[in-house]
Formats: C-alpha cells, structure tokens, sequence
C-alpha cells in the first residue's frame, strides 16, 4: 500500500531507493574487499651457475602488486629430504588505511650446495619456490609455487697422474702428464697464487701435461696441487710431486751510491708516464725500486697469458756468450744507502756481463711479445716459446726486433747496455713461466730437458729436431 503510493506521488520513495542502490553497493564492495581473488603472485626463479655443485645461489622474484606479498620460501628437495633453505615474511597494509604500505615485489635469495646441504647426492634435485599473497581479509589465496629441476654434482671429475719420476727444485721447472675425465672445464696446477694450465697431449684424448715451477718462494714445495674443476666448482686435487729439492733464497748486498741514484733515477722519471720525483733521489728511488718493481712484474704475468699453445723451439737454450755471472736466481738483495739497510727486494734473473755492447742473442726461437721500454727493464725484449715459457733480456742500450717478429735461435735482439736499474753495462736474463721467474739453469742444460720433459712428453717435445 504504502509501496504503491509513493510510486504513484514520486516524493519520498526517491531516498529509499537510493538507499538501496547505495547498500547494494557497499555489499558488493565488502564482498569483493573480503571474499575477492586477485591474481596469485608471479614468480620467477633462477640458480647460479647452472646446477648445484659445492656453491650455489638460488635467486627467486615474486611479486603481487594489489594486497602485497605474505610470504616467500625457497625449498630444496631431493631423495626424500626436503629443506627450507630460505623464507621472508611481510607485513599486510594496515586494515584502516587500505592504500598504505605493502611489499609488492621481493627478491629472496638462498645459498645452497653439498657443502651447506650435505645430504644432497648426485642427481636431479627439485628446487621450489613457493609465495602467498596477503588476503582480502579473511580469505588466505592457495599459494602460488614454481618448480626447476636442477643437476646436483657432489663428486668431482675423474684426474689420474700419468707420470712417473715428477721431480722439481725450488724455482725450478718441470712436466707433468695427467689424464681428467670429460667433465673437468679447468685443469693444471696450481702452486699458491701461480696457475699453470693444462694443454691438450696431440693424438692422447683426455691426456693432458703442465708445464710448472715449484715457486722460488716456497721452500717446503706443499704449495703444488695437481687439481681439475667442473663447470659447477666441484675440484679433484691430487699429490703429484715425487721428490722436491729446496734450493734457499741466497743473499747479497747492494750499496746505493748518490752518484748511481743521479745516473738511474732521472732517465727512468723521463721514461715512465705517471712516476714523479719525490723529494728525494732515494725515495724516488725506492718508489721505483718497490712500486714499479711490482707493476713490471704485472706486466710480465699479462704476457704470459699471451703464449702460444705449441712448443715454438727445439732444441736447449743458449747461454749469453762469454757472459760472466754476476748474480744469480733468488737472491735476497739488502739495498744500503749512507750504512743502513733501506730496501729488499729478490733478484729473479741471472745478471751476466760481458764487453759493453755486446750483442744479445735469442736464447732460442720465439716470437716477441714486447720489444720496448718497460721500467725497471729498461730496454726489453720478452719472448715466447709457448706453453707459458718466456724469455727476458733486460737493460739493452739498443733494439734490433719489434713487438710480433718471430726470431730464431740465436738471432741478434739487441745490445747490452744500462737502461732502467742497472748498475753497469750487463744482460739481465730472466725465463718466466705464465709469468713466474724460474731459474734458467734447467733450460740452458740439454740433458735437464730430455730428461725432465722429453721423458714424459715423448713425441709430443720436438726435441733435437727443427722446429719449422
Ligand atoms: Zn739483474
């Protein structure tokens, strides 16, 4: 009755019915707010390197940008073991302010890997991540999850010591043949800091031999580690040296007159960009005789990593005729300045004089990795004659090769002279292996080198035969 009049007169319905319009509204609201799906979290999950091996980083990327993520875990399973290897919770948006602060995208990252998880096995491993959103109140969404398979590598690839009689001197060289299974992506030997890797042995799959030096600085020779890798760092170390001769860093006294510091420091400022003259001669000196020392050496070690994969030479090293020794490998130089000891420094070369302006021969054929002025060098020519091996000839008063030239044994590089710190005119020779010094003494000996490589490397050393 009521109903239908004010249909009929118009008035007072119009509130009610806005009303109604207006509550059927808010409940539609509410029960969106409440019981209204969005879209679950999107995932997205990484791991690095490809696999699990002793480390790796498991990366997983959610987001849900409307109510804001609730939780992110990273599970590990494999054989029945499941682990939670990492978890975040966050906070909803406060219930009164709706538009307020929320996580919407969050970046979880787990460590894994059979040195953390030391049940995991060779094999396939799951890893899942699994995200809930926050609800709309009172209803909890299924959680969104993503699964990757993964290879689990726990055991490392096969490495096996072919050679028999591996015997090596403190700063001194020597070979090694090995074989490694398929799997390893890095191998050789590895002494402290210094890497010598391994080369393929022509027409022996899977064999593989390491020219090395047992470092000049390490004098019990446990620094030498015969070692592969897999892609995913899973390494196999073995012992491989038979006997190790240690041969005591020597000693000798250098005195620094003012009259030598006036003659060596200035050219060398003129000549290397970067080096300022400090107050003093002496500790200009002392810069170049520490820093520069250091940067050279660098240097030497970057050229290394240029070597050829192939024996470049055939035949022993020649000595620098008529030249007298001077000063041997490895010796601890105290520098002395006005009676006291103000510098040391190891002297990694064999120092041999001759008449002034000698000519310089080719310790053997090779190509030239750098014929120019290098610091404390001087004038230096630096050849290669592969696998890692160079030579060094430093202090030269003039040049005859370039930068790329190939020479042959015994072909003229240079002349003997002063430049950079030398005290007079001599050669200041040097063998370096992938930048290491190691004493010359083993390269210029025709037997050392049959027996210490060509027993061991067979056909594979050209040994008394032309190289090309
Ligand atoms: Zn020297």
């Amino acid at each position: 009755m009521l109903r239908k009049r004010s249909l009929r007169t118009g008035t007072a319905p119009r509130p009610r019915r806005r009303l109604r319009v207006l509550l059927l509204v808010v409940l539609l609201v509410t029960t969106w707010y409440l019981f209204g799906q969005a879209p679950a979290p999107q995932l997205a999950l990484s791991i690095a390197p490809d696999g699990i091996g002793p480390e790796a980083q498991v990366t997983a990327v959610a987001s849900e940008p409307r109510f804001g993520l609730s939780s992110v875990e990273v599970i590990l399973r494999q054989a029945g073991e499941q682990r939670v290897v990492a978890a975040e919770k966050y906070a909803p948006r406060s219930l009164l302010w709706p538009w307020g602060d929320k996580t919407a995208r969050s970046s979880v990252t787990a460590e894994v890997g059979h040195r953390r998880q030391s049940w995991l096995v060779d094999g396939e491993a799951e890893v899942v991540v699994r995200a809930t959103r926050h609800a709309g109140r009172w209803r909890q969404p299924a959680p969104s999850e993503q699964l990757q398979v993964v290879t689990v590598q726990v055991t490392p690839p096969r490495l096996e010591v072919l050679s028999v009689g591996v015997r090596v001197r403190q700063g001194g060289s020597e070979a090694v043949v090995y074989r490694v299974g398929e799997r390893a992506v890095r191998h050789g030997v590895r002494a402290g800091d210094h890497w010598f890797p391994g080369s393929s042995l022509a027409g022996e799959a899977g064999q593989f031999f390491a020219l090395f030096s047992a470092p000049w600085d390490d004098d019990r020779g446990d620094s030498l580690r015969l070692t592969a890798e897999d892609a995913l760092g899973n390494r196999a170390e073995v012992p491989f040296v038979d006997h190790f001769t240690p041969k005591p860093v020597g000693t000798s006294t250098i005195q620094l007159s003012d009259r030598f510091l006036e003659r060596v420091v200035p050219p060398i400022v003129a000549r290397v960009p970067g080096l300022e003259p400090l107050e003093t001669p002496l500790a200009t000196y002392l810069e170049i005789n520490g820093r520069l020392r250091a940067e050279n050496r660098a240097r030497l070690v970057e050229l290394g990593a240029q070597s050829a994969e192939a024996f470049l030479w055939s035949e022993p090293f020649l000595p620098f005729p008529g030249g007298q020794v001077m000063d041997a490998f490895a010796r601890r130089r105290d520098y002395r300045y006005q009676g006291s000891t103000v510098d040391q420094q190891v002297h990694l070369g064999y120092d041999l004089a001759s008449v002034a302006r000698a000519e310089v021969p080719a310790a053997n054929a090779g190509r030239v990795l750098l014929a120019d002025y290098l610091g404390i060098y001087g004038n230096v020519v630096v050849l290669d004659h592969g696998y890692g091996l160079l030579t060094l000839y430093a202090h030269l008063s003039s040049l005859e090769v370039a930068t790329g030239q190939t020479v042959t044994r015994g072909q003229t590089l240079g002349r003997t002279g002063t430049t950079g710190l030398a005290g007079g005119d001599h050669l200041h020779f040097a063998t370096l292996l992938r930048g290491l010094p190691v004493d010359p003494l083993e390269w210029w000996d025709r037997r050392w080198i049959e027996t210490h490589l060509g027993s061991k490397l067979g056909p594979n050393l050209p040994l008394g035969m032309e190289a090309r």
